[in-house]
């Protein structure tokens, strides 16, 4: 061990186990050769039974360097064709029950309307309810198609640019949907159906839709098969919310947990211990506390939300009446970051000559300023692996 702040006292610490758990946590290619050991040592320091519960929510440890962003991480993984093809499909029937569905409740309405512009106030109405409908079944099926509203004829070519797909060198001379631009195109047609396609173009393979094809989707609306993105095939709807989380705001946050995702991000200068940006404070210990917090909540028993609520609670009060036992500004701000103040602290120890940020979170101060919550902590960092065959 070279991480003086670490603290490790118990024989669940830093075991052969730990390692492998924490070599699968430990995801994206920026935590690699120094980073990866500092990483390593730090998740290590986390009892295996924890581990082994964070490994089992399929959490994942990313550190973001400035310029990167999520979505350049090889974390988030590529559309496979096949993937592509077989949710096309579930997204086509979706589709067409959408559009029946709103041409029924519209009918009668436009049946009615004798009024020729009221009547294309109508008609254009329909788009955007269709779109909505279309995205909110989208959504609750997990699927991440992006929805393109798509008034006048268009060409295939322009749907192509703006997704980023380019022609590639060979593309007529590989076989049929070998490449980008052919899996592309088959996953438009599935997606939108023949009766999308104004013009199928000149074909010079005699197969799917020719460079100079254009769309007219029958209802205006079109569904986008992916975007490329840094070489990867990307839903509209994943790459912007990938790309929302990047280094730069990592840069200021340090680290972020997001717990849908299972995800904790890292600005790659704090992933080491000490940091010139944090110190001793180890970033990824806190955003593990975050986590361990969330699995807590889940274990039958244990009363984990209740008892820390409670604990903050009466802490806050206590503090009114001049007996502060907050350890940190943070931990004041909210019984989460309460709770992942006192994980942090418990697995650190002080270390005088390097501390200067956060020095005072270590687990002697917790132990000698909170001993009720270093208690509570101690018993749930001792809590045992769940029974493999439950
Ligand atoms: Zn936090």
């Amino acid at each position: 061990m070279n991480i003086r702040a670490l603290r490790r006292h118990l024989p669940s610490q830093g075991t052969e186990r730990s390692e492998k758990l924490a070599d699968k946590l430990l995801r994206g290619d920026k935590l690699q050769g120094e980073l990866r050991g500092q990483a390593m040592e730090q998740l290590t320091t986390v009892p295996e039974p924890w581990l082994e519960r964070l490994e089992g929510e399929g959490l994942a440890y990313v550190a973001l360097g400035y310029h990167d962003d999520l979505s350049q991480t090889d974390l988030i993984t590529s559309y496979d064709p096949d993937r592509l093809r077989i949710e096309a499909k579930e997204a086509r029937k979706l589709s067409s029950k959408v559009q029946v569905d709103v041409e029924n409740e519209l009918k009668a309405d436009l049946e009615a309307e004798t009024d020729d512009f009221r009547r294309h106030m109508l008609e254009r109405g329909k788009v955007d309810l269709l779109k909505e409908r279309l995205a909110a079944e989208l959504d609750a099926h997990n699927l991440g198609f992006a929805i393109r509203v798509t008034r006048d004829l268009t060409p295939l070519q322009f749907i192509e640019g703006e997704n980023g797909i380019v022609a590639g060198q060979f593309d007529d001379y590989g076989p049929p949907s070998e490449t980008e631009r052919d899996l592309f195109r088959e996953v438009l047609l599935e997606l939108n159906g023949q009766e999308a396609v104004a013009d199928a173009g000149s074909d010079p393979k005699g197969y799917h839709l020719a460079d100079d094809a254009t769309l007219e989707p029958a209802n205006d609306i079109l569904l986008i098969p992916y975007k490329m993105y840094g070489k990867k095939r990307l839903s509209e709807v994943s790459k912007a919310s990938y790309s929302s989380i990047n280094g730069m705001l990592m840069d200021q946050h340090m680290g972020a947990h997001y717990w849908p995702n299972r995800l904790i991000v890292m600005d790659d200068e704090v992933a080491v211990l000490p940091s010139t940006k944090t110190g001793n404070h180890s970033v990824l210990l806190h955003e593990t506390g975050h986590a361990i917090d969330y699995i807590a909540e889940k274990i039958d028993g244990q009363n984990h939300r209740e008892t820390i609520d409670r604990m903050y609670k009466e802490d806050m009060e206590l503090a009114k009446s001049g007996d502060d036992r907050f350890l940190t500004d943070r931990a004041r701000d909210n019984a989460r970051e309460y709770f992942a103040e006192a994980v942090e602290a418990y697995l650190t120890q002080p270390v005088e000559d390097e501390a200067w940020y956060k020095q005072e979170n270590h687990y002697v101060a917790l132990q000698e300023g909170n001993p009720r919550l270093y208690e509570y902590v101690d018993t749930l960092m001792k809590l045992p692996a769940i029974a493999k065959d439950q």
